[in-house]
C-alpha cells in the first residue's frame, strides 16, 4: 500500500472518522490484520480558526504547507487535507510538496458527475458556501451549479459548525435545523445536497433527510483509499 498523509485536526472530530473509515476500507478490501498506512499531522484548530477569522490566509497556508512538507519527508505519498474550508489554501499546500494533494472538491465533483447531477445544494461553513474556491471548482471542472440556503440560514449553519459540531456537540436542535434547511432546498428544486463540511455527516448520520446526501468526508476518504490501495494485492 502507498502511505497516505492526513492534514487533520480541523476539527479532530471529523479527523477521527477519516482514521476509522480509512482503516475500515483497508480491512474490507484486504481483510485479516491489514490496516491503513497513515501519517497524521493534527493541528491545534484554535490557531487555524483564528487565522480564518483574521483572514490571514497567507499564514494559514504557510502553516499547513510546512505540515505537508513534514508528512512528505516522513514518507507520505499523497495528502488528504481533512477539511473543506481549508481547501481555500490548497494551492499553497500543493505548491510546497512534490506529492499530490487529493482535493476534496474533486472527490465531491466526481461523485456528482457519476450520478449525472448538475444542480446540488451545498451546506458548509460560510467560507465554503460563499467563496469561490469550492463552488468555482465544482462549476468549472464538473459543471455543477451550486444552490445555497438563504443568508440567515447560512449564518446559522456556520455558527453551528464552529460553536457545536467542531466542539463535539451533536444536538437534536441542530439536527432539526439542518433538516429544515434541506427541506427548503428540496422545495426549491434541488435533487441532492453536498455535506461540504466534514463534521455535518456526524450530525446527520443515519437521519432521514429531505434530500439524498453526499458526504464530502466519505467521498474524500474513498478517494484516499483508492490511492492507498492502487497496486496493492486485491487493490
Ligand atoms: N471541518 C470543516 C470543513 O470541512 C470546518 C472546519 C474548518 O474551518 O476547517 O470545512
Amino acid at each position: 500500500m502507498r502511505p497516505l498523509g492526513i492534514l487533520g485536526g480541523m476539527s479532530w472530530e471529523s479527523t477521527l472518522s477519516y482514521y476509522r473509515l480509512l482503516n475500515q476500507g483497508v480491512r474490507e478490501r484486504l481483510g485479516g490484520l491489514h490496516s491503513a498506512p497513515l501519517l497524521l499531522h493534527s493541528v491545534d484548530f484554535a490557531g487555524i480558526a483564528a487565522l480564518q477569522q483574521q483572514g490571514d490566509w497567507e499564514a494559514a497556508g504557510r502553516q499547513l504547507a510546512v505540515a505537508a512538507q513534514g508528512l512528505e519527508r516522513a514518507g507520505a505519498t499523497a495528502l488528504l487535507l481533512a477539511t473543506n474550508t481549508m481547501h481555500k489554501v490548497a494551492p499553497a499546500i500543493a505548491a510546497a510538496v512534490d506529492i499530490p494533494l487529493l482535493h476534496i472538491g474533486d472527490a465531491v465533483g466526481q461523485a456528482l458527475q457519476r450520478q449525472g447531477v448538475t444542480r446540488a445544494a451545498l451546506l458548509g461553513t460560510r467560507l465554503t458556501m460563499q467563496e469561490d474556491f469550492y463552488r468555482q471548482r465544482l462549476a468549472e471542472r464538473f459543471g455543477i451549479q451550486v444552490m445555497l440556503p438563504d443568508e440567515q440560514r447560512m449564518a446559522e449553519i456556520d455558527r453551528v459548525i464552529f460553536a457545536e459540531l467542531c466542539q463535539g456537540r451533536f444536538q437534536d436542535s441542530a439536527r432539526a435545523f439542518y433538516q429544515d434547511c434541506l427541506a427548503r432546498l428540496q422545495e426549491q428544486g434541488t435533487e441532492v445536497a453536498i455535506l461540504g463540511c466534514t463534521e455535518i455527516g456526524l450530525l446527520l448520520e443515519g437521519a432521514d433527510a429531505a434530500l439524498p446526501l453526499l458526504d464530502s468526508s466519505e467521498l474524500h476518504v474513498a478517494m484516499g483509499l483508492e490511492w492507498l490501495l492502487a497496486g496493492s494485492q486485491g487493490g
